[in-house]
């Protein structure tokens, strides 16, 4: 295992995060569409993981999908986030989570825009956004 990553117990996990973070990250949870903090956010900036504050994503690559959650094309480096075959809920879908502390982000499909065709689709409470200077 890379020094890099970071590992806490769920009891930690929970004292540290808000209840809506750790039902996210911790519990792979779901917020609702439309009703989180980023889906609509077009201002210039990073996001970070808010388990443990990794840069993951650009709003360079964010779009607008219609589906109420932020959006994605890709991740701000190939290393920043892991991927896993997710088969819950009777679907086959591709789990995003934190390649640093191993947090549930969300998941990727294949139905994006541009070159990459791909649609990160996360949730905006596992995320931290910091506007551009
Ligand atoms: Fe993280």
């Amino acid at each position: 295992m890379s020094k890099d990553k970071v590992t806490k117990t769920e009891e930690e996990w929970k004292r540290e995060l808000t209840a809506d973070q750790f039902r996210i990250l911790r519990l792979k949870g779901t917020e609702l569409p439309f009703h989180n903090a980023y889906y609509d956010n077009k201002r210039k900036g990073r996001y970070y993981c808010a388990g443990c504050g990794k840069e993951l994503f650009s709003s360079e690559t964010k779009f607008d999908s219609g589906t109420g959650w932020p959006s994605f094309s890709g991740p701000i480096s190939e290393d920043a986030v892991e991927l896993h075959d997710d088969k819950t809920f009777r679907m086959v879908r591709t789990e995003v989570a934190c390649a640093r502390c191993g947090s549930h982000l969300g998941h990727v499909f294949d139905d994006g825009p541009g070159p990459t065709g791909k649609r990160y689709c996360m949730n905006s409470g596992s995320l931290r956004f910091e506007e551009a200077k």
